[in-house]
């Protein structure tokens, strides 16, 4: 054995994974969507476990109120206003530096995902919201990606693989997605649960990368770990008239980009997203002698308004208005300050 390849040793004596399977594991590409609490798991056993080419995006930075089950993150990273792409990157080099780790500060979206798929064996759902995962699901379809879907609220969490060609796809699981206002921020999430889903995510991938397929159990599996919970159901027939597996419309992908501002579920947060890039430096020199304070790190630029809420700036055009979720006070105050 190579001395290179010790560090996989214990992985490579577990037979169906072996030499073979290390390789594999060495020449794959995985895109991670999302590097909150699922991400940081599922990136953590996979860079462990060798996979060669890690990919991520993730917008927001990393918050007090993570570190109880975002676990590569710590305090450092909150104190110094990291955004999770670039913490993650670090903190992802230190465990296995032999391998290629690349972190994109980036709000996912019709606009860009298709950038980040080039190459990729396997899409990792890390997000927390249905928008998203449409829009994974639609890209995966569309370029033959399997996508690996994990989620987890309260002590709840559920999970399946969606293999493009073998099985139905998420659209067809779940047709419509209203949103219950369930959220971990609103409802909260235990950790457990969290490195539980993450890490089944995380094992589906390495089944997939190592050729493993007929291992993946094709059902949707959910549990409660407080309750005591645990239920598999088969993944259904395809619906004869899915967009995405079926039609292969993928209307994510086409439709216009009207999502210019949302708010950030349960945060108290309000995103705009405006075209083009910023440039953080001259926005701290325009803005300083208007607002109460102000915080320029080389990733993005916190504004704290004389009015109560705290602008931050990304360098990407995305502005997050935290402190308030009217999307008519929030534009008020980005249009008084940044101008649409
Ligand atoms: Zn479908």
């Amino acid at each position: 054995m190579e001395k290179s390849w010790e560090r996989y040793s214990r992985q490579m004596l577990f037979q169906p994974i072996g030499e073979e399977g290390q390789q594999k594991l060495l020449n794959s590409k995985v895109l991670i969507v999302g590097m909150g609490a699922l991400g940081t798991v599922v990136a953590n056993h996979l860079a462990r476990a060798g996979v060669g080419h890690l990919v991520f995006c993730d917008r927001d930075y990393v918050e007090l109120s993570n570190l109880q089950r975002q676990t590569l993150f710590d305090e450092e990273d909150v104190q110094q206003f990291l955004p999770k792409a670039v913490a993650a990157e670090k903190k992802l080099r230190k465990l296995n530096s032999s391998i290629s780790i690349e972190g994109h500060v980036a709000d996912i979206s019709a606009n860009n995902i298709e950038e980040f798929i080039e190459g990729v064996d396997v899409i990792v759902d890390g997000t927390d919201n249905f928008q998203t995962r449409y829009l994974i699901n639609d890209v995966a379809y569309k370029y033959n990606i399997p996508f690996i879907y994990g989620g987890a609220v309260s002590s709840r969490g559920m999970g399946t693989v969606f293999i493009p060609g073998k099985t139905s796809c998420l659209r067809c699981l779940f047709p419509t997605h209203d949103s219950s206002g369930q959220t971990c921020d609103t409802i909260g999430v235990l950790s457990p649960v969290v490195d539980i889903v993450a890490s089944l995510e995380a094992l589906q991938c390495m089944k997939l990368l190592t050729d493993n397929q007929d291992d993946i159990a094709n059902e949707l599996t959910t549990f409660d770990i407080w309750k005591n919970h645990h239920f598999s159901m088969k993944l259904g027939e395809a619906n004869e008239q899915c967009p995405t597996c079926q039609l292969k419309e993928y209307p994510t992908l086409t439709e216009s980009d009207q999502d210019q501002v949302t708010t950030l579920c349960g945060r108290d947060t309000v995103q705009i997203v405006n075209n083009g890039t910023v440039d953080l430096e001259e926005s701290e020199k325009k803005l300083r002698s208007l607002v109460k304070d102000l915080k320029r790190t080389p990733f993005l630029l916190r504004v704290y308004l004389h009015e109560g809420e705290t602008m931050v700036l990304f360098p990407d055009g995305r502005t997050l208005i935290q402190g308030t979720e009217d999307i008519s006070r929030a534009k008020t105050l980005f249009s008084k300050y940044i101008g649409m």
